[in-house]
């Protein structure tokens, strides 16, 4: 049997957690399939009681809770707003939408999140916020972070997109920020296809995100008894997502522990298995530092250039087996440059973004597709 003929294994494989049909049926028999039904309040109730947070809104994705974030910050054009370059686009394009200008920040070399310690030469008059990622879900250095946003007046948001279940110094992601946004795409731990979540943690924030998510109107209040009709009081947009949706979320999010346990089991093999043959080679592998616990959200290698990066992707496909690279810097992206961006201007960034590899890791990944994994890797010779 040839390499080609065995099944490919793919980067990420959407799988369901059980419940979600049995809860399909549940939102048909209850005829609510709008917005804010039961299976969204008990998502909304689940990441509350999770997380200790005031708040938790379902929206229709991470990017629409970001977007969110930018119209609660009520950001004007000229306001400036710092975060990595090394993120996903929807990080940045919350902000600009609203018209604030981005400022890009470079990472640090270990954890991949923003160097804390570049944060307050970019702080102007203008800086209104600063964007935090926790890469990976390995938690930024919030202690430093929320020392610097105290002290220049600064709303510190995090982009919790990976960092759900992960924790800094005891406390949980998602819980640092004045408000954190959560993904629940189909490549994060914790899936409905497309979604997400805003998480406030500053109660001032709560009533006005409820009006910005129902279409700028006070539906919400209207539907606890608070007011007799409800009417346009602000503006706003429709981030609620279907109860459908949320029907599915609930059945993952109630199969979490098993979901993280299969996680962690995938990413410590990895951890353990690769590690000769990658320091033979000069390929580095995650850095967790011993005060963050992480998701398991995912797992990758730095290799030591661009060139041996791409032949090691060619390797693995040639073997059935799909890796991927991950952000390009925004700063040097069309948009980026627009905003000023230069090359040099976060070299770290910009040499990790060439280096880095993502290995296979999702929720039903076996031991035997993750061994033929790990056999496609060590065949690689990068001196050859
Ligand atoms: C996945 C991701 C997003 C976007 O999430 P969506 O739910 O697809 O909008 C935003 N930020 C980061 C860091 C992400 O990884």
């Amino acid at each position: 049997m040839s390499d080609n003929d065995l099944p490919m294994i793919p980067f990420n494989r959407p799988s369901l957690a059980g419940k979600e049909q049995e809860y399909f049926q549940a939102v048909i028999e209850n005829r609510h399939a709008s917005g804010d039904g039961p299976f969204t309040r008990k998502c909304h109730q689940m990441l509350q009681e999770y997380l200790g947070a005031p708040k938790a809104l379902l929206t229709t994705s991470c990017t629409h809770a970001l977007e969110m974030t930018a119209l609660l910050l009520d950001l004007q054009p000229g306001d400036e707003v710092i975060m990595p370059s090394f993120t996903f686009v929807s990080t940045v394009n919350a902000y600009a939408l609203r018209g604030a200008r981005p400022v890009f920040a470079d990472i640090r070399p270990d954890t991949l999140n923003i160097d804390e310690r570049l944060i307050e030469d970019l702080i102007t008059p203008q800086t209104r916020a600063i964007v935090v990622v926790h890469y990976a879900g390995v938690g930024c250095e919030m202690d430093v972070i929320l020392d610097i946003a105290q002290r220049h007046n600064l709303t510190v948001i995090e982009d919790n997109a990976h960092g759900l279940f992960g924790q800094y110094k005891g406390q949980k992601l998602g819980t640092f920020g004045a408000m954190a946004t959560q993904s629940f795409h189909e490549t994060k731990n914790i899936s409905c296809g497309e979604g997400g979540a805003l998480i406030i943690n500053d109660p001032q924030y709560i009533e006005r995100a409820e009006i910005i998510r129902e279409k700028g109107t006070n539906r919400s209040q209207f539907f606890r008894g608070q007011v007799d009709k409800y009417t346009w009081v602000d503006i706003g947009s429709s981030y609620l997502p279907s109860d459908i949706l949320a029907a599915f979320l609930y059945a993952q999010l109630e199969a979490s522990e098993t979901i993280q346990q299969n996680r962690q089991r995938s990413w410590e093999r990895y951890n353990t298995e690769l590690e000769s043959w990658a320091s033979a080679y000069n390929i580095r592998l995650p850095i967790v530092p011993d005060y963050c616990q992480q998701p398991y959200h995912m797992f990758y290698l730095l290799l030591p250039t661009l060139e041996m990066r791409q032949a090691l992707i060619a390797h693995l496909k040639a073997q059935q087996v799909l890796s991927v690279f991950h952000y390009q810097p925004l700063h040097l992206s069309v948009m980026g440059k627009q905003y000023g961006g230069r090359e040099g201007d976060c070299p770290v960034t910009e040499r990790i973004s060439d280096q880095l590899l993502r290995l296979p890791l999702f929720n039903n990944f076996t031991d035997a597709e993750q061994d033929r994994v790990m056999a496609a890797i060590q065949s690689f010779n990068p001196e050859k």
